[in-house]
């Protein structure tokens, strides 16, 4: 079994780097992109970050993580991105998830969990998945209201332009809207 996302408002030093990425993932608002946004840190420093640029790149693999993990590789000159922590402000969809496990990510903070797409935790465990090489030590739920603010209002206009008859395409190569996907309560 998975352990439970450990969803507790933490007064911890991974806020600091979660508003990086959420500074991140207003760009990508900024850019009509799903706001997502990801940083890498190894001892306290960051290597990289990046937002998802899917509607930019044409690209359905252009999600944060991956543009990040791209950075970071090519900061330490090494695939294995060792030593380093992941924030991204939504849990990672399974091909980013992947991603991380391929390059030996040791650990990923999250703001906010994706009951619907989630390939972390939530709809795929790759995280701790026993037949994998490589498990990945998780946390959820920092600065979570913030990130889940983000991805609402952005699918929320979206909806609301949709509605209006502008704006024909349809959003959510990069992830979910988590209004759609909400836990059920427990
Ligand atoms: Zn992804």
């Amino acid at each position: 079994m998975p352990p439970e996302i450990d969803n507790r408002t933490p007064a911890s030093p991974h806020e600091r780097f979660m508003r990086l990425a959420l500074r991140q993932a207003r760009a990508a608002a900024d850019l009509e992109e799903v706001p997502v946004g990801a940083v890498i840190v190894r001892e306290g420093q960051l290597i990289a970050q990046a937002h998802n640029q899917v509607e930019l790149l044409k690209d359905p693999t252009a999600h944060a993580e991956i543009l990040a993990i791209t950075q970071a590789a090519a900061a330490l000159q090494d695939w294995r991105l060792a030593g380093t922590i992941l924030y991204v402000t939504k849990e990672p969809c399974p091909m980013c998830a992947g991603a991380i496990v391929l390059a030996r990510i040791p650990r990923v903070v999250w703001g906010v969990a994706d009951p619907a797409r989630g390939g972390a935790v939530s709809l795929f465990p790759i995280f701790q998945n026993p037949r994998l090489n490589h498990r990945v030590e998780f946390e959820g739920g920092v600065l979570e209201e913030e990130c889940r603010g983000l991805l609402q209002d952005f699918f929320r206009k979206h909806r609301a332009d949709r509605a209006a008859g502008s704006a024909g395409a349809s959003r959510g190569g990069a992830g979910a809207d988590p209004a759609d996907g909400r836990p059920a309560p427990t």
